[in-house]
């Protein structure tokens, strides 16, 4: 390889090293894990961190700090749904927080979490939990590799044969 193909760039399956912080909160890491995997510029991560690895290298570490408009958006004051309370499903548990899998008028899975518990109302936030955040990264590049035809092809890893379609 010369020196330009050792470095992050499109068409590169790219595994790191990472741990996210958010509001000074450990959220996600891989440690004690395999690194994570994804094929540069193939938009499989998000933007703002994908454009900030690019041209680093093998061994390499980096602080990167994402705005929410990089990352998973600013939260959308309309994707908020208040239930009536009455008509709250008596199976599921009333916890703040809670995350719920509720379908979609076309049946598709769509995820919400109880945001305001009311004597009246229960109001759902359809934002991702972290819409609206900063995120802070520390990444690690441990290691860069050739794609295969079927991953270049697909436009992510298929990581240990399992694939997920
Ligand atoms: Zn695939």
């Amino acid at each position: 390889m010369s020196d330009e193909n050792k470095k992050v760039q499109a068409g590169r399956v790219v595994s790191m090293d990472y741990t996210l912080h958010v509001n000074g909160e450990k959220i996600d890491s891989s440690e004690g894990r395999e690194p994570l995997e994804y094929l540069h510029g193939a938009g499989n991560i998000i933007p703002g961190l994908e454009r900030e690895l690019a041209g680093m290298e093998v061994g390499e570490s980096k602080e990167v700090i994402v705005s929410p408009a990089d990352g998973y958006g600013e939260s959308d004051p309309d994707a908020y749904i208040e239930v009536p309370r009455n008509e709250f499903p008596a199976n599921i548990p009333l916890e703040l927080g809670l995350e719920l899998q509720v379908q979609d008028p076309n049946g598709n899975a769509m995820y919400a979490r109880i945001d305001e518990i009311t004597d009246e109302v229960v109001r759902l936030d359809f934002n991702h939990p972290l819409a609206g955040k900063e995120l802070h990264f520390r990444v690690k590049i441990v290691g860069l590799r050739e794609p295969t035809e079927e991953e270049l092809d697909h436009g992510h890893v298929h990581s240990d044969g399992e694939h997920e379609h």
